[in-house]
């Protein structure tokens, strides 16, 4: 199954922050690429390690970036690091009491972003054969057990493991039942290894771990992991339209992402760990990140008034041009659904 594009509906609103708080964002980002820049260069490929040298591609928001030469993997001129970890990911400060608006948002966020990530997962494997009742999955890098949740309310058992605490606690007690477990980084893999669950989902998880070469091999040796779900950031218009605009905030390239991904890469990965690509789902951000830009910039620029103008012919355009985009291959986030070979 190829499938593209989903309406942005309002993911907008959602999204507000990056409109409202560019500087702050920004600074932040700016923040993680000086954090980044302390580490020692990259001599390598995340993917296929070739080695990397000759020019640079381009810079953004600080950093320099090289396409792989064979698989098309964008790199950062710097190497993400536990060091790099330990800056970069600090693990938020949950309240232990949460509103009764806390919970709606996190309805809404359920339902809005991970359902359709979910539902697609299950139509996939139902074209394998594979009934929903019968899907047992593990969640690796679960968060505040999103997908988890998504995937229970569609019929399959899930599960999910997740290193920060904070996250785990506060999952469970949205869930109002145990779905998380809490396990240390040094212990993940271990996870991986020894699972006996058919279905391991990976989304927007594998761009930010820091031996994913380990992660990979895990996946590879376990057989009893037969399909491998991931979300993963790619190399995309989003990642040009971020180096146009450098006084707009990075949520693309830049931050805790330092490397993105390509069909090829995608590829290599799958091969590498004896899977193959089964099934996909493209669908990006690309033009709504452009549009921020555009208003952000407007603003910056003192033309509040274009940009009023700008929202009301450009937002019904959005999920058209993206779609365009998507179409072409080159959008910012792909779905992709793996299946061991043989
Ligand atoms: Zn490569």
């Amino acid at each position: 199954m190829n499938k593209y594009s989903k309406p942005l509906g309002d993911l907008i609103n959602i999204k507000s922050d990056f409109f409202e708080h560019n500087d702050r964002n920004l600074a932040m980002a700016d923040d993680m690429a000086d954090a980044l820049l302390a580490q020692p260069l990259r001599t390598k490929c995340k993917i296929c390690h070739t080695p990397i040298e000759g020019e640079k591609l381009f810079t953004s928001h600080k950093m320099d970036y090289y396409l792989c030469p064979v698989c098309s993997h964008l790199n950062s001129s710097h190497e993400d690091t536990d060091a790099f970890a330990q800056k970069v990911y600090i693990d938020d400060d949950y309240a232990c009491n949460y509103s009764a608006a806390d919970r709606e948002r996190y309805e809404k966020r359920l339902e809005m972003i991970y359902v359709p990530k979910a539902q697609f997962l299950v139509d996939c494997l139902k074209e394998d054969g594979i009934n929903v009742n019968d899907i047992r999955l593990l969640d690796d890098g679960a968060g505040s057990g999103y997908f988890v949740r998504a995937m229970q309310s569609l019929g399959a058992d899930a599960c999910g493991i997740e290193i920060s605490t904070a996250q785990v606690r506060y999952a469970n007690e949205m869930a109002g039942k145990e779905i998380l477990r809490q396990i240390d980084a040094d212990k993940i893999t271990e996870a991986i290894k020894t699972t006996d669950r058919k279905v391991l989902s990976a989304i927007g998880v594998l761009e930010h771990i820091i031996m994913l070469d380990e992660t990979l091999e895990a996946i590879k040796c376990n057989e009893n992991i037969k399909y491998l779900y991931l979300s993963v950031p790619m190399f995309s218009f989003s990642a040009l339209f971020e180096a146009s605009h450098q006084s707009c905030y990075n949520r693309h390239l830049g931050g805790t992402h330092t490397h993105l991904f390509s069909d090829k890469s995608l590829e290599y990965m799958a091969e590498r760990i004896g899977f193959e690509i089964a099934h996909s789902w493209r669908f990006g951000s690309d033009i709504m990140d452009l549009y921020r830009f555009l208003c952000v910039t407007l603003e910056q620029g003192g033309n509040p008034g274009a940009k009023e103008v700008l929202s009301e012919k450009f937002l019904p355009l959005i999920d058209s041009l993206q779609a365009v985009v998507d179409e072409s291959g080159f959008a910012s986030e792909i779905h992709m659904v793996m299946r061991r070979k043989g």
